[in-house]
């Protein structure tokens, strides 16, 4: 691997696929696997990624919002693509890309199928999204008649899946919960399928759902973490491989005097003789203010360097007095070793947000294939 020349996101796209098989030996034959690649792929690239995936055949791609959904098929990816989360604006350019609508309300429902029937379409493949308990998106279990009747009023749309989102699929001490979900679930499948009289794809699971309940598996499963190389725990993460690795280098290295003050508001003052490296990365780069002060840190020939002082945009400072290094030496934010979950646990958030805030100013880099 190349030492990085400046701040990079490095994608490691053997590791996904070794994240994709993994999560594809969970779930049956004869279930689907959709990748979930919003928020640019979770902030590594989407483009790079969902072209990746296609090549090994993935079944579904779901992005949330249109812009995304147009962006891949910019992109080349003929797979279907979901829109986890459409709003009426965008119906037109959404009919136009072929990209399919979740609808979730009432009138999500009816404006899509003025839309759909204003552009002449019939069958148009859409999904039909309940909730359960998570009490965000979502028809309810008694909206089912009123779905079918309007549904059946023309040829418009068709229903290819319905689906609903588990709120604690990581989390065991949850388990009644999530089981309650699922059997929620089940029942509104049945009386829909039922009523509407065909059978649309079923599905529930997300990353931590395909891990801790295989019998909610059904017809499809949505993977998004998990391919990014997340378990939402420490067993799980053994299986899996972070594939972003965010790398920099040390711009400066200065000698700070007792009493001298680094940064912004001289958030940190020196309590010893002091030597600080400067790295090009900041809170415009996602790494934000939370991280500054002592709480986040990097890690520089193996060893943890302490943010200290306050954030800057495009800088951090950090402290370096203990550790044998020099201008131009690499510096690891997080990757394989300290992962995402680790670097994230410093300021009391998940991988999930230090991932996807990595902004497009960080060049991204792609190793294996
Ligand atoms: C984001 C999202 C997922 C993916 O969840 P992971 O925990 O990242 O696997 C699945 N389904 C829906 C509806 C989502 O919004």
């Amino acid at each position: 691997m190349p030492k990085a020349q400046e701040t990079i996101l490095e994608i490691d796209l053997n590791a996904l696929k070794h994240n994709f098989e993994y999560l594809k030996s969970k779930v049956s034959k004869n279930t689907k696997v959709l990748a979930v690649v919003k928020a640019f792929a979770y902030g590594s690239d989407a483009n790079t990624i969902a072209n990746y995936l296609q090549d090994l055949n993935i079944d579904y791609f779901a992005v949330a919002y249109t812009s995304e959904g147009v962006a891949l098929r910019n992109a080349g990816i003929k797979t279907p693509i979901m829109v986890l989360h459409p709003q009426a604006v965008n119906f037109k350019t959404l009919i136009d890309r072929c990209l399919e609508p979740c609808l979730y309300s009432a009138k999500v429902l009816n404006e899509f199928m003025a839309s759909a029937q204003d552009q002449k379409q019939s069958n148009y493949p859409v999904h039909v999204k309940f909730n359960t308990g998570l009490n965000r998106l979502g028809f309810w279990e008694n909206d089912v008649e009123y779905i079918v009747q309007r549904l059946k009023a023309t040829n418009a749309v068709k229903v290819k899946s319905i689906f609903s989102h588990l709120a604690a699929s990581e989390d065991l001490s949850e388990r009644e919960f999530t089981i309650n979900q699922i059997k929620t679930f089940k029942g509104i499948a049945e009386s829909f399928s039922r009523q509407i009289g065909y059978q649309p794809l079923l599905h529930m699971c997300n990353t931590s759902g395909i891990l801790n309940y295989p019998e909610a598996h059904f017809d499809m499963v949505r993977t998004g973490i998990g391919l990014y190389g997340f378990g939402n725990s420490k067993e799980e993460d053994k299986n899996l491989i972070p594939i972003a690795t965010l790398k920099s280098i040390i711009s400066q290295i200065h000698l700070i005097e007792k009493g001298e003050s680094v940064g912004y508001n001289r958030a940190f003052i020196s309590e010893r003789t002091t030597r600080t490296a400067t790295i090009p990365i900041g809170h415009a780069d996602g790494i934000g203010r939370q991280y500054g002060k002592g709480k986040g840190f990097v890690t520089i020939n193996n060893k943890q360097a302490q943010i200290i002082g306050n954030v800057c945009m495009d800088m951090i400072m950090v402290d370096i007095t203990d550790i044998d290094c020099k201008e131009g030496d690499e510096v690891i934010v997080f990757g394989k070793q300290p992962s995402a979950t680790e670097f994230s646990k410093s300021a009391n958030t998940i991988s999930y947000e230090i991932i996807t805030a990595i902004s497009q100013r960080v060049k991204r880099c792609f190793i294996g294939n």
